[in-house]
Order: structure tokens, then C-alpha cells, then sequence
């Protein structure tokens, strides 16, 4: 399908790539009375938030994303008012994490069950994060932009920042007797694909788990793309353009507008650039590292999985993979460049709380692992063992299977380089100069150009925050307003 029809003289603004961020990039710029022109390479619109029938008909499988925290945190969301335009469910068990022996460390929506859930290790484990969980409007500001600068609520960041230091550093048990909250822990720093223990890890890690028991882990009904929808609805309701199918390779093949918003890596921003980009900022983005990639795998189930413990049928997001040390051995084992021989495996349950994701009585479970950069292995049969440990007789419920390495991932969308989804590495470094040191970092030096992809602050997740942040930064630098447009579903 494709929109292309006004006369290119007209544009004001041209943003390549409708990934979540380049929509929101979009839809700022339309709200702000600015004609759009979005250019999308695939031939359907969200990048990491697409939702498609991969296994059988009448399975929707989300392609990559597929729980939202984060987008239920950020603040351009909460402006778009996305909970008024999509449905969403929000499961009572935020995530799971199963161990041998049937036992399992259950992550409830209310941190006072999880507490009682975890007996003598629950005060330990309440004290680290109802400081975090009380705050999490100020601990997904500060982490929610560039981190040089000073956070507008410093008592949560210096909390924030001493649960980090000791979460990710060798003392990350020293509060624990037991091995359930350190394992849950774990599980949830590991989302970053980085060596553990480690701070960013650490940080990430703790933001999302206070999360899940602030405002909980939801799930849109109907997919990721129901988020998507939302904000090609906006865009079209407010003249914008969407043009599907259309790879764009060189900026100077684009339509002449006022200003550009490229929703693609710093790798692929020098290339489209060419000699239009100065050398001095071509250094660092040259430099930007990109990070261990994923497999993803996706089935098409007979019934719900047959966790060993019971309560796990109810939770959102499970983690697979044992301990804190196991789990660490493996992703540690991938930041080496080596395949681990029990993965950890993220796992999501969608069709647990959404019914139409799959056929009447039947379901669909949506799994990625960590493999290293650029592995063109299929981890199908590593993921199946590793959920059968916890899940006996979970091979005999499965109809159908897609199953994509990390080589698969990149040729799927550029964006993720190695079949690295986080679109460059989230260690300290690169949160901090993402993808360069800046208050702006949006704004490249190539006039009119600004970056709008998770490869900018403040980095990855369905947030929509860095297309956001390009855009006002364009209104400002390239249009002179600093008034933030009316996103809401009713402006
Ligand atoms: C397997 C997987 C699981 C994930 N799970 C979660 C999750 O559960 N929750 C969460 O919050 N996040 C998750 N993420 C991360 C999240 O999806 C990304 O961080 C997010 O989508 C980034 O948004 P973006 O707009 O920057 O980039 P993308 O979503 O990658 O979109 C970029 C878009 O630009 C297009 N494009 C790129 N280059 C060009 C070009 N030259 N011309 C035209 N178009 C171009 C691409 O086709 C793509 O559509 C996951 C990602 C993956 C892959």
C-alpha cells in the first residue's frame, strides 16, 4: 500500500522508518501542523512492534516485542494517551521464574504477595525495591532520557543508583539467603544481553522489576501492532503519509523537507549519509558497539505449557534458564562469543489473557534466547530442552514452530545489527553517549538531520521516547517552537 501522492514540495518533514520511534517521531510532528512523509523498507508498519501470523493460520506470533512496561511508562505515551486508544491486559503474576525441583519465584503485580512468596528472603527483597516501585513515575524519568543530566527527582536516582551499585557488582547477594529473589533478579537484568553481574544490567534490570509491581507488565490485545495501529491512525488522522515498502539508502534520494528523522542505527545513518556527514561526528558513530544478539522462537501450542509448578500458568513473562549463577554463566558465556549449553530463554504467554492470538482452546507462547553476534544457529531444539525442564511434556503440545537465528533477526530489519535488539549495546558508555555525548543527542551536525532510533537516547524498548525527543528537537532547532503538541487522543 502506498500513500505517495502528494507533490514532495509540500513536505515539511521525511521520517525513514516506522519502527515505534519513528512513528512517534511521526505523529509529533504531524500534531504540531507539519506535513509527513513516513518511508518504511517492510511492507507492513511497526519494526520491533509488528505482530504476524508466523506458524499457522490463525496464530498471531508478535515478531519481536511483545510485553510493555515500558510503554506503559513512558512519558510520549502517556501524552498520545496510548491506554485510551488500546487495549491492554495487565496479567496478575508479572513475571515467573521457574527452578528445579518445581519451585518457582513468582513476580505478583502486588510487591506485598511477592514478599509473603518469598518468605525470609521477602523483607530483603521488599526493601531493595519499594523505594523503586513507589517511585517509578521518577525512576522511569531518570532513566527515560539522556543520563547526563540532573534527574529531577535526585533522592530516587541516588536510591536508584545504590540498589545498582550493589545489584550489579560481586555483593549482588550479600542481602540474600536464599537463591528464589536472587534468580528472579537475574532474570530480569539479563533482558540487556550483558555480562553479569554489571551496572547497566543492574540498572535496567531494577527499572523493570519495579515496574512489574508498579504499574505491571501488560499485554496489547490483539498484538504489538495494536500500539502500532494507534500511531499510523494518529499519523493518517492528521495528514501524515505512510509509504510502505520503500527501502531508502542515501539521503540524498529522499524528497526535499525541511527536516529528516532516520529511525536507523548509527551504522546504517554514516552510510546514508556519505560525505554530507563530518568527520568528527563519524568517529564516535563509527565506534558505537553493537551488542550479543537473539534467536527468537515461536510456537503454536495444544494447550497452555505444562509448567511443573501450577501458579506459572498464570504469569505473563516467564524466565527460563535456573539460578542467578546459571543464569550468569550463560550470558556470560555469550558476551565471550560462545553458544551456552542451557540458555536463558525469555518466555511470553500472550494468549493466556488474549484469546485472539490463537484459534479456541489453543495457544501461541513467544520465546527469544541470547545467542552471540551474528550466529546463524537455530536455537529451536536448545529452547525446547531448556522450557521441557521446567515444563515436562512441553514438546507434545507444540503444532507448529518459526524459528529465526540472529543472522534471521538482522535480515529481517537493519536496525539490529548481528540480531543485536537493542540497536547498539546498553552498557554504561553507550547509555551515557547514545549515540554521542550529548544533551541532544538526537540532533546530528548534517543540517536538519536528527536520529530517532532506540540507537539514541534512551535506547531500547517500545517507548517511542528517543523519536519523541528527535522531534522536539526539531520543532526547536529547525521550526523555533519549544511547545509541545497536543498528542492526545481527543487534541
Ligand atoms: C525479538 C525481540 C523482542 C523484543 N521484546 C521487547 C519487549 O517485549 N518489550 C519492549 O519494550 N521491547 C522489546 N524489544 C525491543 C523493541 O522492539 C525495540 O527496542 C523497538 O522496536 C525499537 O524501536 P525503533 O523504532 O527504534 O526501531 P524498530 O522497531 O526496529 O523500527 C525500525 C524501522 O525502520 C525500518 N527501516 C530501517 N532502515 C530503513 C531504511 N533504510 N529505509 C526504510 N525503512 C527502514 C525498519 O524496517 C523498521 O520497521 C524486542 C525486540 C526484539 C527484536
Amino acid at each position: 500500500m502506498s500513500d505517495d501522492t502528494r507533490s514532495t514540495a509540500d513536505l515539511d518533514a521525511v521520517v525513514v522508518g516506522a519502527g515505534p520511534n519513528g512513528l512517534a517521531a511521526a505523529v509529533t510532528l504531524a500534531r504540531a501542523g507539519l506535513r509527513v512523509r513516513v518511508y518504511e523498507r517492510a511492507d507492513q508498519a511497526g519494526g520491533g512492534a509488528a505482530t504476524k501470523e508466523l506458524t499457522l493460520p490463525g496464530y498471531r506470533h508478535d515478531v519481536c516485542s511483545a510485553v510493555h512496561p515500558l510503554a506503559f511508562e513512558s512519558r510520549f505515551f502517556r501524552e498520545f494517551g496510548l491506554r485510551e486508544r488500546v487495549k491492554f491486559v495487565t496479567p496478575e503474576i508479572s513475571f515467573a521464574h521457574p527452578l528445579d525441583g518445581g519451585r518457582a519465584g513468582i513476580a505478583y503485580h502486588d510487591l506485598n504477595r511477592t514478599r509473603e512468596m518469598l518468605g525470609r528472603d521477602g523483607g530483603a527483597y521488599e526493601r531493595l525495591m519499594r523505594p523503586l516501585v513507589e517511585r517509578s513515575t521518577a525512576v522511569a524519568e531518570f532513566t527515560g532520557g539522556p543520563l547526563l543530566r540532573v534527574p529531577r527527582d535526585p533522592v530516587t536516582a541516588l536510591a536508584f543508583g545504590l540498589r545498582a551499585l550493589e545489584q550489579g557488582s560481586p555483593l549482588w547477594n550479600v542481602r540474600f539467603g536464599d537463591d528464589v529473589a536472587p534468580a528472579m533478579l537475574t532474570g530480569v537484568a539479563a533482558h540487556t544481553i550483558l555480562s553479569q553481574p554489571s551496572l547497566a544490567a543492574a540498572g535496567a534490570g531494577l527499572a523493570l522489576h519495579a515496574y512489574a509491581h508498579a504499574r505491571g507488565w501488560p499485554i496489547p490485545v490483539g498484538g504489538s501492532q495494536a500500539i502500532i495501529d494507534a500511531m499510523v491512525d494518529d499519523l493518517r488522522a492528521h495528514e501524515g503519509e505512510l509509504v510502505l515498502g520503500h527501502e531508502v539508502a542515501s539521503l540524498r534520494e529522499l524528497p526535499r523537507a525541511r527536516v529528516t528523522l532516520l529511525d536507523v542505527t548509527p551504522r546504517a545513518l554514516v552510510r546514508m549519509a556519505g560525505d554530507a556527514m563530518p568527520p568528527r561526528y563519524r568517529r564516535p558513530l563509527e565506534q558505537f558497539r553493537y551488542g550479543g544478539g537473539v534467536a527468537k522462537v515461536d510456537f503454536a501450542l495444544s494447550e497452555p505449557v505444562p509448567w511443573a509448578e501450577p501458579e506459572i500458568r498464570r504469569a505473563g513473562t516467564v524466565h527460563v534458564g535456573g539460578t542467578r549463577a546459571e543464569i550468569a554463566d550463560a550470558e556470560n558465556d555469550v558476551n565471550r562469543g560462545r553458544l551456552p549449553e542451557r540458555p536463558y530463554v525469555l518466555v511470553s504467554q500472550p494468549s493466556l489473557f488474549d484469546p485472539s492470538r490463537a484459534p479456541a482452546g489453543t495457544h501461541t507462547l513467544w520465546t527469544y534466547t541470547h545467542v552471540p553476534a551474528r550466529s546463524p544457529v537455530d536455537r529451536q531444539e536448545a529452547v525446547i530442552r531448556q522450557i521441557e525442564r521446567f515444563a515436562p511434556g512441553f514438546r507434545d503440545t507444540i503444532l507448529a514452530t518459526s524459528s529465526r537465528s540472529a543472522v534471521d533477526v538482522e535480515r529481517h530489519n537493519p536496525n539490529y545489527p548481528g540480531g543485536d535488539i537493542g540497536a547498539g549495546a546498553p552498557t554504561l558508555w553507550q547509555m551515557l553517549r547514545r549515540p554521542v555525548l550529548s544533551s541532544d543527542p538526537w540532533h546530528t551536525p548534517i543540517p536538519g538531520v536528527y536520529l530517532a532510533s532506540a540507537s539514541a537516547s534512551p535506547g531500547p524498548g517500545v517507548h517511542g521516547l528517543a523519536g519523541w525527543f528527535a522531534a522536539r528537537s526539531a520543532l526547536r532547532h529547525d521550526f523555533g517552537t519549544r511547545a509541545l503538541p497536543d498528542l492526545s487522543p481527543h487534541g
